[in-house]
């Protein structure tokens, strides 16, 4: 018999073409009895793409993405894959590449036999599936594993079995759940790499579920920003990073100080002790006299030394006592925040990340690489155009605080993710 596959074959399992042109979603919504988990979703996805779904913990992610693999049925809308209707299909008639967070290995087949098992299913031949199966292989490089079980591998070996696995039978589709959310820091570190690699190799459309804003800026070509199963924003990582919309978006894209202040004039926020001149951000723009959030990033909050004529007239000179920190502190000074007493204060190389409280109590996130420790009193600056001023969203932006921020500061260090739609099998 020469069932022998011609050696195209085999480079196509390596070096595919896109085979999807586009990808659309139209007011797809998912409820869970009462509950609207996604909210009348629209979304294009061109052929090729990289998308990342960020968002925290229970805002919609994994319901969006088993609808997408036909695992729940919408509760409105329709999914159009190059114009043609998908959502009626079943998950095996989509065909799709699925990477969870658990990996889902079949425990009993080696690791060739697992990233194997799609293209058997399929009717490909023994010879040319081998082939395929290797290729993929020594792509996430793991060759040397091939006859070994999930259970002889690490937590990141099993997981770029998982991904081979996936992306062996070049489904028109990859969806991924949170696939490095059980690795530990270092390792996820390495398969973001990895994934991106064989995202580029591969040229497979894919949409990537995660609640790591740093994972999805640095895989995404594009990300779309949810809360509460609704679109915050849609955008390139540069477009969310350098215009979030609103505060919930600043907050995934490092804007840790959130801060509830008073237009006091265009461009200008103050109360509790601050002064901020700043850009208006978002739509609508806050109007004077109103409450609103100014986002800053840790990295853009500076501590000014006494002598910096940049404050000189707007602040006494001298050291400042934890005495004279004043609710009007900063008042006559445009560049001025406010000042603050350092309350926590970590090594990081040549910076020092450090936690400050205003005398109202609000907390501020900087760095500086001045020497700072806790208890030294600080008097902290930032630029206009680093400073957004958002319109204030009432009691809303309480939430936005603790689901941003706490997410946003050590991203790597957040263990609790997804919400039980995670271990969908
Ligand atoms: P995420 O993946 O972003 O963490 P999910 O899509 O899993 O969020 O869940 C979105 C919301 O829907 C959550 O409030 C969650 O509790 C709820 N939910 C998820 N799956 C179910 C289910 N099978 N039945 C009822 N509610 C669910
Ligand atoms: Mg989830």
């Amino acid at each position: 018999m020469t069932t022998e596959s011609p050696p195209a074959a085999t480079r196509s399992a390596i070096r595919p073409p896109s085979q999807l042109r586009e990808l659309e979603l139209r007011g797809v919504s998912r409820a869970y009895g009462s509950h609207v988990a996604l909210k009348p979703m629209d979304l294009t996805v061109r052929g090729g793409e990289f998308v990342a779904l960020l968002g925290p913990s229970g805002c919609g992610k994994t319901t969006a993405l088993n609808c997408l693999a036909g695992l729940l049925p919408l509760t409105a809308g329709e999914i159009l894959l190059d114009g043609k209707r998908l959502d009626t299909l079943p998950p095996e008639k989509r065909g799709f590449g699925m990477v969870f967070q658990n990996y889902a290995l079949f425990p009993h087949l080696t690791v060739r036999a697992n990233v194997a098992f799609g293209l058997k299913m399929r009717g490909t031949g023994k010879a040319e599936t081998r082939d395929r199966a290797d290729a993929v292989l020594r792509l996430v490089r793991l060759t040397e594993h091939a006859g070994k079980h999930p259970a002889q591998l690490s937590g990141g070996q099993q997981q770029r079995v998982a991904i081979a696995r996936a992306v062996v039978v070049q489904p028109p589709l990859v969806l991924m759940d949170e696939p490095l959310s059980n690795l530990d820091a270092a390792l996820r570190l390495e398969m973001r790499s990895e994934i991106r690699r064989i995202h580029q190799e591969f040229g497979l459309t894919t949409i990537y579920v995660t609640h790591d804003q740093e994972e999805a800026l640095s895989l995404a070509d594009r990300l779309v920003v949810l809360r509460d199963g609704e679109v915050s924003q849609v955008g390139t990582p540069a477009e969310l990073y350098e215009h979030p919309a609103s505060p919930h978006v600043a907050a995934f894209m490092g804007y840790r100080n959130l801060l509830s202040l008073t237009a006091t004039a265009p461009g200008t926020a103050g109360g509790r002790g601050l002064v901020v001149t700043g850009t208006p951000a978002g739509a609508p723009a806050p109007a004077v006299g109103r409450p609103v959030i100014v986002a800053i990033r840790p990295e853009d909050l500076h501590v000014v030394a006494d002598s910096d004529p940049a404050v000189s007239g707007a602040v006494s000179r001298g050291p400042v006592s934890r005495e004279a920190i004043s609710p009007e502190a900063g008042a006559g000074g445009a560049v001025v925040v406010g000042e603050a007493v350092a309350e926590v204060v970590e090594y990081h190389g040549r910076v020092l990340h450090v936690e400050a409280v205003t005398a109202q109590g609000d907390r501020l996130y900087l760095r500086t690489s001045q020497p700072v420790g806790p208890g030294d009193p600080l008097r902290v600056t930032v630029a206009p155009e680093r400073a957004l001023i958002f319109a204030g969203a009432g009691g809303a932006c309480g939430t936005d605080r603790t689901s941003g921020t706490d997410r946003t500061g050590g991203t790597d260090e957040m263990g609790g993710m997804g919400g039980k739609g995670d271990e969908t099998p």
